[in-house]
């Protein structure tokens, strides 16, 4: 690989409703950091981030672009998407809210976006579930439902069971992330950059 800085460049976007951590995901990749309390008019928009696929020996550049606010007025427009390889549909494992809305978000995508698009759905801040057996991240934690949130914690709301298969489906990529402790970060972007080499290679 001597000489060369990057075999590919790939276009990702990261959707998904307004508070889900998408700004932070971009983050932890690009920079390695969090922000407990980023400001939410300054979405980030664009980073850039180099990884290895040392199974394939390449090298690719990952663009990966941020809805940046723009989520709350549902007009994200064709060219966001143009182009793209691959996408992050983003929900937060604590709110059902958001992973009910990921399928209107999905819709988006496969109006706008290229057909051969990979996308992999991501549920993130599983860190605010840590109180569950982390040997099996889709149980609820074991207290009664009604039972106050430990401080810090807050409850799944969203399993990992039922969102796989939901992403099975539908044909996604599907992980689990937190943000904030930086879990599957790297992973999730590896994954889907994995799947669209694949892809390359047969010709897709
Ligand atoms: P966006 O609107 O989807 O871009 O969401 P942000 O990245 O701005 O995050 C919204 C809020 O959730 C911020 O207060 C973040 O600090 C917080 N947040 C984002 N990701 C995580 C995570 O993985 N764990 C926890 N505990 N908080 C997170």
């Amino acid at each position: 690989m001597s000489g060369v800085a990057w075999h590919y460049v790939l276009k990702f976007i990261i959707t998904g409703d307004a508070a889900v951590g998408k700004s932070s995901l971009l983050i932890r990749l690009t920079d390695q950091r969090f922000l407990a309390n980023p400001d939410p008019t300054l979405g980030v928009e664009f980073g850039s981030k180099l990884i290895t696929i040392p199974e394939e020996n390449k090298v690719v550049k990952l663009q990966c672009w941020d809805t940046a606010g723009t989520e709350s007025f549902r007009s994200i427009t064709r060219s966001y998407y143009r182009g793209a390889a691959g996408c992050l549909l983003v929900y937060d494992v604590t709110s059902r809210q958001s992973f009910v809305n990921a399928r209107s978000w999905l819709q988006d995508v496969r109006e706008h976006a290229d057909p051969h698009l990979t996308c992999i759905l991501v549920g993130n801040k599983v860190d605010l579930c840590a109180d569950e057996d982390p040997t099996d991240p889709g149980q609820d934690p074991p207290t009664p439902a009604d039972a106050p949130a430990k401080p810090g914690r807050r409850k799944r709301e969203v399993t990992t069971d039922e969102a796989h298969i939901w992403a099975q489906e539908e044909g996604l990529l599907f992980v689990e992330t937190s943000a904030k402790s930086g879990q599957n970060v790297e992973i999730a972007f590896e994954r889907a950059t994995r799947d669209i080499l694949e892809k390359v290679r047969k010709g897709v």
